[in-house]
């Protein structure tokens, strides 16, 4: 591959490390910095960092010495030390803050699946990471070494996704898989490529951001029989982009695993466009591909991390057309109570009448799409994949109303509101007043 001319850093405390001890995982992770007097071994910290570490209701901390060297020791608002050492800030609470901000634990069938999505399900397989984000959505079960999940469980999961033929895609996260132990990783990819209907299984990991060493020859041999394998990893800020992620990438990539990103909107750490646009360039030149920007949750912790949705779109503004389309990541945000990833993007379509559309693009060019006047919609019942394939009817959402389906979804207790008697009401006489036409149906043939 090109040279990139990516930093390696390794911090002053570090220098004399042997090699073979730095670039061993295991090393990095009993090496962990997490107290006061570590991280002044690394850098100094200021009162309100201090102040934090000593709090006894923080979320875990717990940095790479790996991770701890990209910091740069003499700027307290470094953006790869804002993501993991935490300060006072992070005990401040604010509105809308919730435990759990996604509602995850209601769409749990089983403890540490959640089935939120018709084909898909994300499995929480460990509760420990290799270090750990203070802006972290699962702060309420992350950390935790008392809340690892158990093999009672693991079974559990295991059963549920075998009775559940519609799940064809297994997200792994936690925590984060690949801290788990090699052999029980490759057990649990075992078992899930046993269930037939599951045919893609992707893993969530920031093991190659915090702890590159971790991607051995070894475990892309491993990780390579499961194929169709996807994984995402997170990075925030170009300064994470290290000759280390690198070179752990490219093993990963060779290893015939497509790569994404996702990454979280942060105040102070990444809310620039600029920041923003030098990020997604780097993950590409990686072979990396930003998949998602996220909005930051409603989460215990993260208050101080918050921007307006705004700051998401104008990024979004920054980057599409002005780089690689492919470079450009959705910007969503997780409906705080449970509906799931909504995208949110500038407004492309300006105006529309019959059979004009009238749009801009990135750089404030306006022009019109005439629409054809004569088109022959697709014939549903000559079509193989609409008889066999169709998203069921109670799934359909907005495209049950575009389908005809159903003509309106309303709030809950929405009939109740409005049902008033209405005796004499013309919508009373024929319940069936409303009938949806069907797609492709004409006038004369209704
Ligand atoms: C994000 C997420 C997924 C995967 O969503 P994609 O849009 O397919 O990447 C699945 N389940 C849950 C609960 C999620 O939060």
């Amino acid at each position: 591959m090109k040279d990139l001319g990516l930093p390696s850093k390794r911090a002053m405390v570090y220098q004399d490390i042997p090699d073979e001890k730095w670039n061993d995982w295991r090393w990095q992770l009993s090496h962990r910095l997490n107290t006061v007097e570590d991280f002044e071994k690394v850098f100094p910290l200021t009162e309100s960092e201090k102040q934090a570490l000593l709090s006894d209701h923080l979320f875990r901390v717990d940095i790479t010495p790996y991770f701890a060297s990209l910091i740069n020791p003499e700027d307290p608002n470094d953006p790869v030390r804002r993501q993991v050492v935490p300060t006072a800030a992070e005990i401040v609470p604010f509105t809308g803050m919730m435990e759990d901000s996604l509602a995850e634990d209601m769409h749990s069938p089983v403890p540490g699946l959640v089935h939120r999505y018709p084909d898909r399900v994300l499995m929480l397989v460990t509760t420990q990471c290799a270090s750990y984000c203070r802006y972290c959505t699962r702060g309420r079960i992350v950390g935790d070494p008392s809340a690892t999940f158990s093999r009672e469980e693991f079974e559990q999961q295991i059963a549920y996704l075998k009775a559940t033929p519609q799940v064809r895609d297994v997200l792994l996260s936690g925590g984060d898989p690949l801290v788990l132990a090699p052999t029980l990783l490759e057990e649990l990819l075992t078992r899930l490529r046993g269930i037939p209907h599951i045919e893609v299984i992707r893993i969530g990991s920031r093991v190659p951001v915090f702890m590159p060493m971790r991607v051995t020859e070894e475990l892309t041999s491993m990780l390579r029989q499961f194929h169709p394998l996807w994984m995402n990893i997170h990075v925030n800020h170009p300064n994470e982009i290290s000759a280390e992620l690198a070179e752990a990438c490219d093993k990963l990539s060779d290893a015939g695993i497509p790569l994404g990103n996702q990454s979280v909107l942060l105040r102070g750490v990444n809310d620039c466009v600029n920041i923003q646009r030098s990020l997604v360039q780097s993950l590409v030149r990686i072979r990396v591909r930003p998949y998602y920007l996220y909005q930051c949750d409603l989460v215990e912790g993260a208050g101080h991390f918050r921007t307006p949705i705004a700051k998401g779109i104008e990024i979004i503004e920054g980057l599409r057309g002005h780089t690689s389309g492919f470079a450009v990541p959705t910007y969503v945000v997780d409906a705080p109570g449970g509906g799931g990833k909504i995208p949110v993007m500038p407004n492309y379509m300006i105006s529309a009448s019959d059979h004009k559309v009238i749009l801009r693009n990135y750089e404030g060019f306006i022009t019109t799409y005439e629409e054809p006047i004569q088109y022959e919609p697709h014939d549903a019942s000559q079509c193989n994949y609409c008889k066999e394939r169709a998203i069921e009817p109670g799934q359909s959402g907005v495209l049950g109303l575009l389908e005809g389906e159903h003509m309106a979804i309303k709030p809950e207790g929405f009939d109740r509101v409005h049902f008033r008697g209405g005796a004499q009401h013309r919508l009373r006489e024929n319940t069936n007043k409303w009938k949806p036409l069907g797609i492709g149906d004409t006038e004369d043939e209704k």
